[in-house]
C-alpha cells in the first residue's frame, strides 16, 4: 500500500513542474495579525484602567470644596434639620441627630460615634458602598442633586 502510494507520487511529481511560491505565508500572516489585535486589545485596557484612577486633586476636591451640606441635603437627602444654627443629620451610623456640620473643615461629625465623615466617608456610610464608587457617585450627581458645580 504505501509503496503503491509512492510511487503515484512520483509520477505525479515526474509529470508535473514544481512552482515555488513566492510571498508571504497566510500562516504567519494571519498569525501576525491576531497578535497584533491582542497588542492592541491590551493597550486598550491600559488605558481604561487609566482613565479609572482618579488623581489626587480631584479626591482633595470632592473632599473639600463640594459642600458637605450639599453632600447631605441633596445628594444623599439625608434627613436633616437645623438646630441651634448648626445644621443635624441624622448619622448612618446610629440613627440619631446628635450631629452638626462644620462648614470650616467640611466635616460632618456624630458626637455619639465621635466620628467625623468627609463627603467621601458620608457617601460609603450612607449608600454601604465601596470607595470608588462613592466617589463616581459624588462626580455624577443626577441634575436635580447639584446646586454647586462638581469638581
Ligand atoms: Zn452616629
Amino acid at each position: 500500500m504505501a509503496g503503491c502510494l509512492l510511487t503515484l507520487i512520483d509520477r505525479i511529481i515526474h509529470k508535473s513542474e514544481i512552482l515555488t511560491i513566492d510571498g508571504e505565508s497566510y500562516r504567519i500572516k494571519e498569525a501576525s495579525e491576531r497578535a497584533a489585535q491582542k497588542q492592541a486589545l491590551r493597550k486598550k485596557k491600559k488605558s481604561t484602567k487609566k482613565m479609572n484612577r482618579i488623581s489626587p486633586e480631584t479626591l482633595r476636591a470632592l473632599r473639600n470644596q463640594l459642600p458637605i451640606e450639599e453632600v447631605i441635603c441633596l445628594r444623599l437627602a439625608i434627613p436633616n434639620k437645623f438646630r441651634d444654627s448648626f445644621l443635624r443629620f441624622l448619622c448612618p451610623l446610629c440613627g440619631e441627630f446628635n450631629t452638626a456640620v462644620n462648614p470650616k473643615t467640611n466635616l460632618a461629625r456624630c458626637f455619639l460615634c465621635a466620628k467625623n465623615f468627609n463627603p467621601i466617608d458620608l457617601v460609603i456610610a450612607v449608600r454601604r458602598c465601596a470607595f470608588l464608587d462613592a466617589v463616581n457617585f459624588l462626580q455624577n450627581p443626577a441634575p436635580h442633586q447639584r446646586y454647586s458645580i462638581a469638581p
